[in-house]
C-alpha cells in the first residue's frame, strides 16, 4: 500500500477505536424542522436553522430571483469581477442591526475568523481566547503567528491576570471569544470583558455565529449584555438561513479588513443569491422580534421539563461523558423519531461528550415536550452520577 492511504488508513483506525471516527449520513432537509434519512422522517434538533429561515418563502424567493438575474458564482474576489451592489445592501443592513458604523461580509464564518484576526495581530502581538471558543477562531489566532494564551472559561478574572502578567511584553492585544458559545449555549460575560479590555488597552472580538437573530431582541449577545463590542463577527448561515460571514466594526477597521483580510482579497466574493438571501432574512428578523424570541422560549420549556438548568440561548448541551454514551443517547432518540447529534472530542473537550440540542422557531411544542420527557426518564440516566451533577 502506498504510504499516503497507509497513513490514512491507520489514523481512521485510531479514531474507530476511540468511537471518534464521523461518518457522513445521507439526509435531506425537507422542511426547517423535517429531515428525511434513511427513508424515515425524524424532526431535527440539531439544525442552527434557528428562525427556520433556510425554508421561509420569502428568503427562498429573494435568492432564487437574485440567482435568475445575476448568475449563480460571484465570478472571482470582490476587488477584481466588481463589488455587487448586493452586498453593500447587505453590509449596510448588518450595520444597521449592529449599530456599528460598517461591515463585511466573507465566504463564511470560518473564513471571517481566519481573515480578520491575522489582518490586526501579528508576531510580537498577544492574543488572550477563551478555552472554549470556536475552532475557527483558534485557526484565526494560529495564523496571526502572535503568542496565543488562552483563559479559562468565562473567567475575566483569570483574563485580567494574564493581561496584567503579559500585556506590556507586547504590541497589540486581542481578546477573543464567543458570544454564545456553540457547544454550551452560554453567553460570555461581554460586558466585564470590554471593561477589562479597555483596561490593558486590548481590542475585543466576538464570534457571535449562534447569537444574531437569536438573542437580545435578534441583534445579538452583546444586546443582551448591552455593551458595545469593537469587533463583531458572525454569520449568516445559522439564524439567517444562507452561507456567508461578517463583521461588524467602525468604519475605519472595516476599510483595513477590506484591505488587508486575505480571505476577502483572495477569495471568491459571496454568490449574489445569497446576500439576497441575508437581505431578506433580516428583514424578517428586524421585523418579526416576536418570531426571533420562539427559538429561546422553546429551549426554555424543554429544560424546564428535562430538569435541566435554564439555558441562555436556543443551545441545550445534554452531557453525557464518555462518547460511546452519547452515541448511545443518539440512537436511543432516533429510535423515537428525534434526530439529535451526539458531539464528541475534539469539538468539546475529553470527558464531556454530550447531546447538543437547538431549538427552532417551528417545533411543535408537543414535541418539545416529548423529547423532553425522553430526556429526562432515559438519556439522563446513561450518564455517570458525576456528569449529571456537572449541569
Ligand atoms: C458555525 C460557527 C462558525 C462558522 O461559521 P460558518 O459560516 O459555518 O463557517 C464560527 N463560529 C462559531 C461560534 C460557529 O458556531
Amino acid at each position: 500500500m502506498h504510504s499516503l492511504d497507509e497513513f490514512a488508513t491507520a489514523k481512521l483506525d485510531e479514531l474507530e477505536r476511540s468511537s471518534l471516527r464521523r461518518r457522513l449520513v445521507d439526509t435531506t432537509r425537507v422542511t426547517g424542522i423535517w429531515v428525511l434519512r434513511e427513508g424515515r422522517r425524524l424532526l431535527s434538533f440539531c439544525c442552527n436553522d434557528y428562525l427556520n429561515l433556510t425554508h421561509h418563502p420569502a428568503v427562498k424567493e429573494a435568492a432564487i430571483e437574485a440567482l435568475r438575474r445575476y448568475g449563480v458564482g460571484a465570478g472571482a474576489s470582490r476587488f477584481v469581477s466588481g463589488n455587487h451592489p448586493l452586498l453593500s445592501e447587505l453590509e449596510a443592513r448588518l450595520a444597521r442591526l449592529k449599530e456599528t458604523e460598517a461591515a463585511c461580509v466573507f465566504g463564511s464564518g470560518y473564513l471571517a475568523n481566519v481573515g480578520i484576526i491575522p489582518a490586526l495581530i501579528g508576531p510580537g502581538d498577544l492574543i488572550l481566547i477563551d478555552e472554549l471558543a470556536h475552532a475557527c477562531l483558534w485557526a484565526g489566532a494560529r495564523l496571526a503567528r502572535a503568542a496565543v494564551m488562552p483563559f479559562r472559561h468565562g473567567d475575566v478574572r483569570h483574563l485580567d491576570a494574564l493581561l496584567t502578567d503579559l500585556r506590556q511584553r507586547h504590541g497589540r492585544a486581542l481578546i477573543a471569544t464567543d458570544g454564545v458559545f456553540s457547544m454550551d449555549g452560554d453567553i460570555a460575560p461581554l460586558r466585564a470583558l470590554g471593561a477589562i479590555a479597555q483596561r490593558h488597552d486590548a481590542w475585543l472580538m466576538s464570534d457571535d455565529a449562534h447569537g444574531l437573530g437569536v438573542v437580545g431582541g435578534g441583534r445579538g449577545s452583546n444586546f443582551v449584555e448591552q455593551t458595545k463590542v469593537p469587533l463583531q463577527m458572525g454569520t449568516l448561515s445559522k439564524a439567517l438561513g444562507a452561507y456567508g460571514g461578517y463583521l461588524c466594526a467602525s468604519a475605519a477597521v472595516v476599510e483595513l479588513i477590506r484591505n488587508r483580510a486575505r480571505t476577502v482579497i483572495y477569495s471568491t466574493g459571496l454568490p449574489p443569491a445569497m446576500a439576497a438571501a441575508a437581505v431578506a432574512a433580516l428583514e424578517v428578523i428586524e421585523s418579526e422580534p416576536d418570531y426571533a424570541a420562539l427559538p429561546l422560549a422553546k429551549a426554555k420549556a424543554f429544560a424546564s421539563i428535562a430538569g435541566l438548568p435554564e439555558p441562555a440561548s436556543p443551545i441545550v448541551p445534554v452531557l453525557l461523558g464518555e462518547p460511546e454514551a452519547a452515541l448511545k443517547a443518539s440512537t436511543l432518540l432516533q429510535e423515537e423519531g428525534f434526530l439529535v447529534v451526539a458531539i464528541r472530542p475534539p469539538t468539546v473537550p475529553m470527558g464531556t461528550a454530550r447531546l447538543r440540542l437547538t431549538f427552532t422557531a417551528q417545533h411543535p411544542n408537543r414535541e418539545v415536550e416529548r423529547l423532553a420527557e425522553l430526556v429526562r426518564k432515559r438519556i439522563l440516566a446513561l450518564a455517570p452520577a458525576n456528569t449529571t451533577e456537572a449541569q
